[in-house]
C-alpha cells in the first residue's frame, strides 16, 4: 500500500504488470545484484567463454535470455548526488585503500610497513584574491574574517573593503566568496586548476631528486635503495579550487617475493617531511596562455603547504594534531583518512543547490576561455587546453579525486562501470 502512494497511475500499471509477470523471481534476482544502484546499466548482448586451446566454447551467456532482454550492471558513480548506494561503495574503497598503506595488516599489505617513514602532506593553491573564511577559533580565540588592520585599511580600485570584521561559520554561505568578485583572478585560479595534476606530477619528480640529493646519490643509485609511494585525495576548498591531502611513504626497491620492503637508506619521517616541503616549494610550471591575447602563467603551489611525520609516539590528543608541524598519531591519521574518503566520493561543489554566485562566476569564466583556447588551437599546433570546457561540472579539475602509486598498497576498485564484456546484439537490417 506504502509503495502506491503517490505513484503515478503510469507507475502504479508499470509495476502491476511488473509484479505479476513469471520471470518476476529471475528480475527480483538481478535487482539484488545491482544492489540499491539508482542507475543499473542495461547491457544487451551475449559472451561465450572459450578453451584458448581447442576453440572450444565452454559456456555462453546472453542477456536475451534475461527478464526484458537486458542484464543490470551498478553504475559506479561516485557522486552521492547520483547514486548514493555507488558512491557509499567507493567511499570504503578509498578508506581501505589509504589505510591499508599506511597502518599495513590488511588487503595483502603487511603490517611491516607501518614501520616504514610516512608523512601526511597538504598542498594547497595559492591566493587569487581574497576571501571571505569560516576559521577556528585561534589560540588568541579570534575569529574574525579578515580584521581591519595594515594595508587591509584601503578599498579596492572598486570602492569594496579589502576587510571584514564577522565571523562566518561552516555553513555560511559567504565563506570562500571573494570579499571583490571583480578583482579576484577568476582566468588564474581555472588555469591553476587546470594544471594541478602536472604541479602534483613535477613535486613527486622533485622529491624522488631531493631524496637522492639528501643521501648523496644519482637519482638511479638512490632507486635501488627507496622508494616513494603516495596515496592522494583531491579536496575543493571554499573558494572552489582543490587543494591536495596526501600520504607520503618510503619502502625500499619492490621485488617478486618482497612487494613491500623496508627503505634501504636511513631517513627517518621528519627528514621526509622536510624534503616534502622543500620540494612542494620548489615545484614550479610555467602555463601556457589561453590564447594570443593571454599571458603565460608561473604556478606553484600556496604558501600553506604542510608535511607532518606520521609517528606512533606522537600525541593523540586531537588539539595537539592542530598545532603546525606537530607529529601525527596513526589514529589521528586513521580518522583524516575517514573524513578525506568521504570527500572523494562526495558530490562536486556544483552538485545540489546549483552553486553560489562565485562558483557561477568561475564556470562562465571557464566557458569563455575554453571557447577561447579551442579558437587559438585551430591555428596553433598545440592544444594544452584541448577538453577544459567538458570539466565545468568540477570548476575546470580533471584530475582524479583520489589517486595513488602502484605500490602504495591495493588497487582502487575498478572504474565505474565495470560491466562483463558483451557482444552488441545483430543489429536489425535497415528496412
Ligand atoms: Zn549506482
Ligand atoms: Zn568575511
Ligand atoms: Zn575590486
Amino acid at each position: 500500500m506504502l509503495l502506491q502512494d503517490g505513484l503515478s497511475t503510469a507507475t502504479r500499471a508499470e509495476v502491476t504488470a511488473r509484479l505479476s509477470r513469471p520471470d518476476l523471481g529471475r528480475w527480483l534476482s538481478q535487482v539484488q545484484q545491482v544492489r540499491q544502484c539508482a542507475h543499473p546499466v542495461r547491457l544487451a548482448g551475449s559472451c561465450d567463454t572459450v578453451d584458448r586451446a581447442t576453440g572450444e566454447i565452454l559456456a555462453s551467456y546472453s542477456s536475451a535470455g534475461e527478464p526484458d532482454g537486458v542484464t543490470y550492471v551498478r553504475c559506479g558513480n561516485r557522486r552521492a548526488s547520483v547514486c548514493p548506494s555507488c558512491s557509499h561503495e567507493y567511499k570504503g574503497d578509498v578508506w581501505h585503500v589509504l589505510m591499508a598503506g599506511a597502518a599495513g595488516g590488511m588487503k595483502n599489505v603487511p603490517e611491516s610497513v607501518a614501520a616504514h617513514p610516512l608523512v601526511f602532506a597538504t598542498l594547497t593553491a595559492p591566493s587569487f584574491g581574497p576571501v571571505h573564511a569560516a576559521k577556528k577559533p585561534g589560540r588568541s580565540g579570534t575569529r574574525r574574517c579578515l580584521p581591519r588592520s595594515g594595508d587591509r585599511r584601503r578599498l579596492c580600485p572598486h570602492g569594496r573593503r579589502l576587510w571584514c570584521m564577522a565571523v562566518h561559520d561552516h555553513t555560511d554561505p559567504a565563506a570562500g566568496q571573494p570579499l571583490c568578485p571583480d578583482c579576484y583572478d577568476y582566468p588564474a585560479h581555472l588555469v591553476w586548476q587546470w594544471w594541478a595534476p602536472e604541479l602534483w606530477r613535477r613535486f613527486t619528480i622533485t622529491l624522488r631528486r631531493r631524496l637522492a640529493h639528501h643521501l648523496g646519490l644519482t637519482e638511479s643509485a638512490a632507486r635501488r635503495l627507496i622508494r616513494v609511494q603516495f596515496a592522494k585525495v583531491a579536496e575543493y576548498q571554499r573558494r572552489g579550487i582543490i587543494h591536495f591531502h596526501a600520504l607520503i611513504r618510503l619502502d625500499g626497491a619492490p621485488t617478486d617475493l618482497d612487494p613491500y620492503p623496508a627503505p634501504a637508506a636511513g631517513i627517518d619521517a621528519s627528514v621526509l617531511a622536510q624534503l616534502v616541503l622543500d620540494a612542494a616549494r620548489a615545484v614550479t610550471y610555467e602555463a601556457p596562455p589561453v590564447d594570443a591575447a593571454d599571458v603565460p602563467r608561473l604556478l606553484r603551489f600556496g604558501v600553506q603547504v604542510d608535511a607532518r611525520p606520521v609517528t606512533g609516539t606522537a600525541d593523540r590528543d586531537p588539539d595537539a594534531a592542530d598545532q603546525q608541524g606537530a607529529q601525527l598519531h596513526p589514529e589521528t591519521v586513521a580518522a583524516y583518512i575517514a573524513k578525506y574518503a568521504t570527500k572523494a566520493a562526495s558530490d562536486l561543489p556544483t552538485d545540489g543547490h546549483g552553486g553560489n554566485g562565485h562558483q557561477r562566476r568561475l564556470q562562465a569564466t571557464l566557458r569563455q576561455l575554453a571557447g577561447r583556447a579551442t579558437l587559438a588551437a585551430l591555428t596553433e599546433n598545440e592544444a594544452p587546453y584541448r577538453g577544459w570546457g567538458r570539466w565545468t561540472d568540477m570548476l575546470g579539475f580533471r584530475g582524479h579525486l583520489a589517486t595513488k602509486s602502484r605500490r602504495y598498497s591495493v588497487t582502487l576498485g575498478p572504474a565505474p562501470p565495470s560491466p562483463p564484456r558483451l557482444h552488441p546484439p545483430p543489429q536489425p537490417a535497415p528496412a
